[in-house]
C-alpha cells in the first residue's frame, strides 16, 4: 500500500467515524424516556390525586351525614320522650330539628356528588393506567433495539479507532499532518478517487500522463489541477 492509498483508506475511516458518532449521539437524545411517555405518566399520577381527593370528601361528608342522624334521632327522642314542657324549649327543639334535618339533606347530596365524580375518575383513571402500559410497553421495546444499536456502534467505533490509529502510525507524522490540513481546506474531503480518469471530488478530467503516472507505481503524492486534492488510483 502506497501513501495515497493510506491516506485514502484513513478518509474512509474518517468518514465512517464521523457517521458513527453523530448516530451515537442522536442514541444519547433517543434512549431516555420519551415525552409521551413521561406525559402518560404525569396523567395517571395527576388522576390518582383527584381520586384520592374525592374519595376522602365522599368519607368525610358520609362521616358528617352519619353523626348528623346521631344528632337527629337524639332531638327526637327528646321531643317524644315527654320531659320537655316548656312550650319556648319545645319550639326551639322543633326548629333545631329541622335545621339538622335540612343540613343532613345536604351532607347527603354532597356525599353522593363526590361519590359519583369518584367513581367517574376512578373509570377513567383504569383507562389511563391502560394507556399507560401500552406506550410504557412499546417504549420497552424501542428502547431495546436502540440499546443494541449502540453497543454495536461502540464495538465499530473501537474498531474504527484501532484501524485509524495503525493508518496513522504508517503514513508518519509529516503526511497525516498534510492530510488534516488538506481535509480541513476541502471540506471534510483529503483525498480524490480517479474514476474513468475523472477525479471523484470535482469531476474534472485528470491529465493521462498524471493518471499513468499514478498508475506506474511511484509512491509521490499527486494533486488534482482543478480541486487541488491527492489523487488516489485504485
Ligand atoms: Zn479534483
Amino acid at each position: 500500500m502506497d501513501d495515497a492509498a493510506r491516506m485514502y483508506e484513513l478518509q474512509k475511516v474518517d468518514l465512517t467515524w464521523i457517521k458513527v458518532a453523530k448516530r451515537l449521539q442522536q442514541l444519547q437524545q433517543l434512549l431516555g424516556e420519551s415525552e409521551r411517555l413521561r406525559a402518560a405518566r404525569g396523567e395517571v399520577a395527576q388522576t390518582e390525586e383527584t381520586l384520592h381527593t374525592l374519595r376522602a370528601a365522599q368519607r368525610n361528608a358520609e362521616l358528617e351525614s352519619k353523626s348528623l342522624a346521631e344528632r337527629i334521632s337524639e332531638t327526637e327522642t327528646r321531643l317524644m320522650s315527654g320531659t320537655v314542657r316548656n312550650p319556648k324549649e319545645l319550639e326551639n327543639l322543633q326548629l333545631s330539628l329541622e335545621s339538622l334535618r335540612r343540613h343532613r339533606e345536604q351532607v347527603e347530596e354532597q356525599a353522593m356528588t363526590a361519590m359519583l365524580q369518584a367513581d367517574q375518575t376512578a373509570g377513567e383513571l383504569a383507562e389511563r393506567k391502560d394507556l399507560l402500559a401500552e406506550i410504557e410497553s412499546e417504549w420497552r421495546s424501542s428502547q431495546g433495539n436502540l440499546i443494541e444499536e449502540e453497543i454495536k456502534l461502540k464495538h465499530n467505533f473501537a474498531l474504527l479507532k484501532r484501524k485509524r490509529e495503525a493508518l496513522a502510525q504508517a503514513l508518519g507524522t509529516t503526511l497525516l499532518e498534510r492530510y488534516e490540513t488538506m481535509r480541513k481546506r476541502k471540506g471534510g474531503i483529503a483525498v480524490a478517487l480517479i474514476e474513468n480518469g475523472i477525479c471523484a471530488a470535482c469531476h474534472v478530467k485528470i491529465p493521462t500522463g498524471i493518471v499513468n503516472g499514478l498508475r506506474g507505481g511511484s509512491n509521490t503524492l499527486v494533486l488534482c489541477p482543478s480541486c487541488g486534492r491527492y489523487l488516489y488510483s485504485a
